[in-house]
């Protein structure tokens, strides 16, 4: 079979692979929390709903800073600018897609930080931790406004590191796998969490990550790799039967768990004592 034909395949059908890849792989572990739980399924559905209501107000925004993006990547590629362009062989695979997967994984996670450093990104950041309940849903609990952020950051990393729209549909495609899997409401056994662990994001390092109190929401910022957070100290474990979702400067119901109160949450005033006080002691 011709490589190429398969390759301009995938191109021309990457965004309907994509959205087919995430809904199935949303879908069976949805189904396996379900199935595992003693929940009743009209919390899960009151759940999921409240998470999928925040992505449908995200989509328009995010679809056009989509098209910024693959427009800003065409720049890059055709005025040859960014990093990629400063190394001896920058069309060989090995630099184009593995060395810019490595590179974008890290600016992943020196994104992560800063959304939790810097006092006005953490009141936009902090809805995604307010979840006090985590499964596959609450990987789409994101504020709008953390979209653009999210996404204002990305051009950045695309006009520094030069990054291709190849490797950013990669990094795309195997981020959404990571981000789905590791919020899913079930650990790996301790075993397989240990071996995975070493190179990969697993659900039982991301869970410390939503802990409602301090110091674990300031770790285990990674993304796809938890490299980052073993190479710069970031990295703690807490075992399931002590790991609490939420964020306890958010416990209050009436706000958290209604759209409204979840969408107005950055800029509500209480709030901002609280996320200042969250920077400070983190
Ligand atoms: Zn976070």
């Amino acid at each position: 079979m011709d490589l190429h034909l398969i390759k301009d395949y995938l191109i021309e059908h990457v965004s309907t692979i994509q959205v087919g890849l995430y809904i199935s792989i949303f879908t069976t572990l949805w189904v396996f929390e379900h199935c595992y739980s003693i929940e009743p399924i009209s919390h899960k559905w009151k759940h999921t709903s409240l998470n999928a209501l925040l992505i449908c107000s995200a989509l328009p925004l995010q679809l056009v800073m989509t098209l910024f993006l693959i427009a800003l990547a065409g720049w890059v590629k055709s005025h040859h600018w960014g990093l990629i362009y400063l190394l001896p062989n920058p069309s060989s695979p090995w630099t184009k897609y593995v060395l810019m997967f490595f590179i974008l994984d890290f600016l992943d996670y020196v994104y992560h930080r800063t959304m939790h450093r810097v006092a006005p990104l953490w009141r936009f950041h902090l809805v995604h931790h307010t979840d006090p309940k985590l499964d596959v849903s609450t990987t789409v609990r994101e504020h709008p406004g953390e979209t653009v952020i999210r996404s204002l950051f990305l051009f950045l990393w695309v006009f520094l590191t030069g990054a291709s729209v190849e490797v950013l549909i990669l990094r795309q495609t195997c981020q959404s796998f990571a981000n789905i899997t590791s919020h899913a409401a079930f650990r790996l056994s301790p075993r397989l969490a240990k071996v995975l662990g070493w190179l990969f994001v697993t659900p039982n390092i991301h869970h410390v990550h939503h802990h409602f109190q301090l110091p674990y929401t300031n770790s285990n910022f990674g993304d796809v790799f938890s490299i980052w957070d073993r190479l710069f100290g970031t990295l703690t474990e807490l075992p399931a039967q002590e790991t609490v979702f939420g964020l306890d400067t958010h416990m209050d119901e009436s706000i958290h768990s209604n759209y409204l109160g979840i969408v107005s949450m950055p800029f509500r005033k209480g709030n901002r004592s609280s996320a200042d006080e969250e920077i400070k002691r983190g």
